[in-house]
């Protein structure tokens, strides 16, 4: 403010007018003894809009942040912000129509690629935003393996389909519906046991492979329930090793046969038996060395070791170890989910149109980073990192160290946000307008009157005080 107080001209005092606008501030300069004038702007403006806040809102909605945590931190040090209502008018008319054209248009592409391969393998999965059936969303999501890249992002409301539990067939034959649409000759899909999906491949003359790491996912929390009882805490020591004998089972066979008997040898193995009956895999891989733990071995006619043959030998679960997937055994799911929580966390409820634009920016950032080389050292030795995450409990994780990951779609996202979607929004709208979005859940409900609430509350309230 000191440059404006005094007028450059004759050098006396001059009147200062400011105007603020968000974060744009802008002042006007009159020096009453000389007529001299000047106007300043904080930022530039497009139209009426400042740029900066523009790009500000677009920042924090593109980078998967909350307003509200944005504005607190603004608040924190008296920064000066826009309200929530320019910011939702921003995402409204401007960031979710260039989210979604650009996820589009890229999808177009992609397909394109993909319909004049010969065969492509995909994986499915669904990703529904709180546990069991009381979910609002599902996302189903298509992945092409062979490059690790999700290709396919379907939202299903949980009322357009009567249901949580049938979000996931809806999502999938979506997918599908999509992928024929534009030619593309799939081979298999590695995908979810589910009987409904079984039955909706079978009937679309589609090979179905079971996603190793939807059944590693079932078996670990079936057995992390069994190990919280006094007599089974033993197969705590176990969880890891069964983890990636699920895994190694998958990948390193390929007959059902094989691996059925690679499967099963796991009982004989935690028993500190590595020969087995089963021709298919007579013995054990491993070096016969002597184990340091010698209190690790279950012992037969055990709960614990009951309980665990009663999981691994379960007649369905057999039946699934025949089908399970031989492609491409990486966890990418596991790493696809950790990215849509970083853009919409589980605990934040969304409107329809702000989860889709959210699952696509997450498909941005998975598309752009999930194959990060590994860092080296001045030796070029590959670095790992060790670390104890509190839900294994003690037990530690070694993780190779990646390369930071980049933002390009961000660049990309702000460029046509700022210089194509501002300018004529008209063409971007259209492509929202063409998503069929639901009435949202609480649409069908009957409203109470708020009085009344009002007073329940107030009389329960004054129960509680007497
Ligand atoms: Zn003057
Ligand atoms: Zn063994």
């Amino acid at each position: 403010m000191e440059l404006f107080e005094m007028c450059p001209v004759c050098r006396r005092s001059s009147d200062v007018r400011s105007q603020r606008i968000g974060t744009f501030l802008r002042l006007e300069q009159f020096c009453n003894h000389c007529q001299y004038t000047r106007k300043w702007s904080s930022q530039p403006i497009i139209g009426s809009t400042p740029a900066g806040n523009l790009q500000l809102s677009a920042a924090v909605y593109l980078s998967g942040e909350s307003f509200f945590r944005f504005e607190k931190i603004c608040t924190s040090m008296n920064l000066q912000l826009f309200k929530y209502d320019t910011f939702r008018r921003h995402a409204r008319l401007y960031i979710e129509p260039a989210v979604v054209y650009k996820w589009k248009h890229w999808q177009n592409e992609i397909l394109h690629n993909l319909s004049e391969k010969e065969k492509v393998i995909v994986g499915g999965d669904m990703r529904a935003d709180s546990p069991g059936h009381s979910a609002k969303f599902g996302s189903y999501t298509m992945m092409e393996l062979d490059t690790n890249i999700v290709v396919d992002i379907q939202l299903v409301q949980s009322n357009e389909v009567g249901g949580s539990y049938h979000m996931e067939k809806e999502g999938l034959q979506r997918s599908v519906a999509l992928l024929k649409d534009y030619g593309v000759r799939l081979e298999c899909i590695v995908t979810d046991r589910h009987p409904q999906i079984q039955k909706y491949l079978r009937e679309c003359n589609i090979t179905q492979f079971y996603g190793v790491w939807h059944l590693e996912k079932g078996i670990t929390k079936k057995l992390d329930n069994i190990a919280k009882s006094k007599e089974c805490e033993k197969i705590r020591k176990w969880m890891r090793s069964i983890k990636n004998h699920i895994y190694w089972t998958a990948a390193s066979s390929s007959t059902a046969q094989e691996r059925v008997a690679k499967w099963t040898s796991i009982l004989n193995h935690v028993r500190d038996i590595h020969t087995h009956e089963d021709t298919n895999f007579p013995s054990c891989l491993h070096d016969q060395r002597q184990s340091r733990d010698c209190n690790k071995w279950l012992v037969a006619e055990t709960p614990a070791f009951y309980k665990l043959q009663k999981v691994l030998n379960n007649k369905r679960i057999l039946k699934d170890v025949m089908k399970l997937s031989p492609h491409h055994q990486t966890s990418n799911w596991e790493s696809f989910h950790s990215v849509i929580q970083r853009f919409a966390p589980k605990n934040v409820v969304f409107p329809f149109l702000g989860m889709l634009c959210r699952l696509y920016l997450a498909a941005f950032h998975y598309n752009e980073n999930a194959g990060r080389p590994q860092v080296t050292s001045t030796t070029e030795e590959p670095l790992y990192r060790v670390s104890f995450p509190k839900a294994k409990r003690g037990q530690c994780t070694v993780k190779p160290v990646k390369t930071p990951p980049t933002f390009r779609y961000l660049d990309d996202l702000q460029d046509l946000i700022i210089h194509k979607v501002f300018e004529n929004p008209t063409p971007y709208m259209d492509e929202v307008l063409k998503i069929p979005i639901p009435p949202d859940l609480c649409a069908g409900y009957e409203r109470p009157d708020k009085e009344e609430l009002i007073s329940r509350i107030v009389s329960r309230f004054n129960q509680a005080q007497v």
